[in-house]
């Protein structure tokens, strides 16, 4: 099997009594799309600060594309794309200058990448930094994250502001890097359906620990609702679901493992009516954020 692009054991992060990463195993293919859910508080950034060697583990170890974050800082970086909330860096810089900086630090920059993104997110080459809005700053430094071809490319909660046209444009940039370069992207990000429309598989935080970690396909598929209709049963004997609830005449399971068994069973039971609901990502990661099964890690 290839080596890993981020590799994390037993991953634990403190600050005094606060244990804001708390085990954490992850691991991401190369060429993979990532995206890293969870609330407020759940433990992204630590997680992510670790993997860029910001912050030191206090327990576990956190390898990205076989390299240690900490002991190997400089081969690391000439191979990673990070994409941070906002550019506080430069203020005074014009965007044709920060790009020209920026190539200083790298020795197989791409001029021509990095322009034709300008031109394409339609950036004002003379405006300074400063006078940038916020959106148009996320734009520029994920052109600046990608001037150097990373293998690896990191973004927390990058592009939040991002109006909807641009938000598409962004989508479309980071899929073409993922399926033309074969770049390994991995987001934290708290909108969820931007997760979903470049992520191949995601996770999800609660408390530190993943609750989720599996294809987004697959996720989508064993997560669904069943309704059911009894006409002349008051209390049928209905399959253990992960929740269940009457709903006026009908029960509505909420189910994490469906698939061929699970309709069998639920027509074992006779129904007068069933309705199979597929869900939103969004309605299912508020589910699990709310009421998160054991550990859910599936390849
Ligand atoms: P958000 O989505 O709000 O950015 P997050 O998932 O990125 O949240 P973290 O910023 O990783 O969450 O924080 C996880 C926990 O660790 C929180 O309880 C936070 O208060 C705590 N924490 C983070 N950094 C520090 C610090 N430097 N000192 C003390 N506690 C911290």
């Amino acid at each position: 099997m290839n080596q890993p692009a981020i590799d994390i054991q037993g991953l634990e992060r403190r600050f005094g009594t606060v244990t804001a990463v708390d085990g954490l195993d992850l691991r991401v293919e190369p060429g993979q799309v990532y995206g890293l859910l969870g609330r407020n508080g759940a433990g992204k950034t630590t997680t992510l600060n670790t993997m860029l060697g910001f912050l030191a583990p206090s327990a576990g170890s956190v390898r990205l594309l076989g390299l240690d974050p900490l002991q190997d800082d400089l081969a690391l970086k000439r191979r990673l794309g990070y994409v941070p909330e906002d550019l506080a860096a430069y203020p005074w810089m014009r965007v044709g200058e920060i790009t020209r900086f920026s190539a200083a630090f790298h020795d197989r920059w791409d001029h021509g990448r990095v322009e034709g993104l300008i031109d394409r997110f339609e950036l004002p080459r003379e405006r300074k930094v400063r006078q940038l809005s916020k959106g148009m700053r996320a734009q520029l430094l994920l052109a600046l994250a990608l001037g150097h071809h990373p293998e690896l490319l990191l973004l927390d909660e990058a592009g939040a502001g991002l109006d909807p046209l641009v938000r598409q444009q962004w989508q479309e940039v980071l899929i073409e890097v993922a399926q033309d370069d074969g770049t390994t992207i991995f987001t934290c990000s708290h909108l969820v359906d931007e997760v979903e429309r470049i992520a191949d598989r995601i996770g999800v935080l609660v408390g530190g620990r993943l609750v989720v970690d599996e294809e987004l396909d697959g996720f989508k598929a064993r997560c669904r609702q069943v309704r059911l209709w009894y006409d002349g049963q008051d209390s049928p004997t209905l399959p253990p679901a992960h929740a269940t609830k009457r709903d006026g005449r009908s029960w509505l399971l909420d189910v994490r493992d469906f698939g061929p068994d699970w309709e069998a069973a639920c027509r074992a039971t006779e129904p007068d009516r069933m309705e199979i609901v597929e869900r939103s990502l969004q309605d299912l990661v508020v589910d699990h954020l709310a009421s998160p099964s054991s550990l859910e890690v599936r390849s």
